[in-house]
């Protein structure tokens, strides 16, 4: 198997494959003044394996365009969704979040968590605005340092793993300039990366050696999500998602 299936074996098992949970989703949901009746049309970017889709399928009467890069996490979304008799109500697209075929001004939500920092947030969201419909809504969580200041072993890892790592004001800015109007703002809370994310991956890392016979791979990808983890329990009151919902126009 070469890394990246591995990788993808990793985290296709996770109920989810960043932070957040079905709180924040709704959360967030809420803070979109949308009527509960509208026919909605809804894409979910980087949905991994739908947490979040099947969330929006159950709590609004959209139809649901579910991208992501890789199959394996689209088909067990495919799964989950034929479960809950929601297979009607949610499409699935292997497609790159840069390169999207959706239509001009086609959409009413562009939905994506823990994704957007594949493109770049401001890189994303100015690309997506294309799709959205005049007032349409953009809900997007993404990394982002929660407080002023902070120690420099913490500004030195992300500038390593994302140097657009920044303070909400900064990312409101990025919006404004992008033509969008803010709407809301939460962050999420340190149970929402533990409970509902490094928890259930840290519970499954025996299994997951195991079935990779202990390679090489396997268990390099456990040994980064470790100090991963231990990073996030060390410097939790320096950065989190921010969840950020705004309009186009
Ligand atoms: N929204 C999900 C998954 C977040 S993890 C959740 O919160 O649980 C980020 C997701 O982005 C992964 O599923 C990954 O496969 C996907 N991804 C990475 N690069 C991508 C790209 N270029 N285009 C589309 N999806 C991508």
């Amino acid at each position: 198997m070469i890394e990246l299936d591995v990788l993808i074996d990793f985290y296709k098992r996770g109920e989810r494959q960043g932070p957040g949970s079905e709180a924040a989703s709704l959360k967030a949901l809420s803070l979109l003044p949308i009527a509960q009746n509208d026919p909605l049309q809804i894409a979910d970017i980087g949905c991994g394996t739908g947490a979040q889709t099947l969330t929006l399928a159950r709590h609004t009467r959209g139809h649901i365009t579910a991208v992501d890069l890789f199959a394996p996490f689209l088909e067990v979304l495919e799964q989950r969704a034929a479960s809950s008799g929601l297979q009607d109500r949610i499409t699935t697209l292997e497609k790159s979040m840069d390169a999207l075929p959706f239509a001009t001004h086609s959409l009413d939500i562009i939905w994506s968590e823990g994704a957007i920092y594949n493109m770049g947030f401001a890189n994303g969201v100015q690309q997506w605005s294309q799709y959205l419909k005049p007032g349409g809504y953009l809900a997007v969580s993404e990394i982002t340092w929660i407080t002023q200041a902070r120690p420099t072993i913490i500004e030195d890892f992300w500038q390593r793993e994302y140097p657009e790592i920044d303070t909400a004001a900064a990312k409101f800015s990025i919006l404004e300039s992008a033509g969008y109007t803010p709407l809301g703002y939460f962050v999420l809370s340190p149970d929402e990366w533990i409970d509902t994310y490094y928890a259930p991956m840290e519970a499954g890392f025996a299994a997951f050696l195991a079935r990779h016979d202990h390679s090489e791979a396997a268990q390099a990808i456990v040994e980064d999500h470790r100090q991963e983890i231990q990073f996030f329990r060390e410097y939790q009151d320096y950065y989190s998602y921010g969840f950020y919902l705004a309009r186009k126009g």
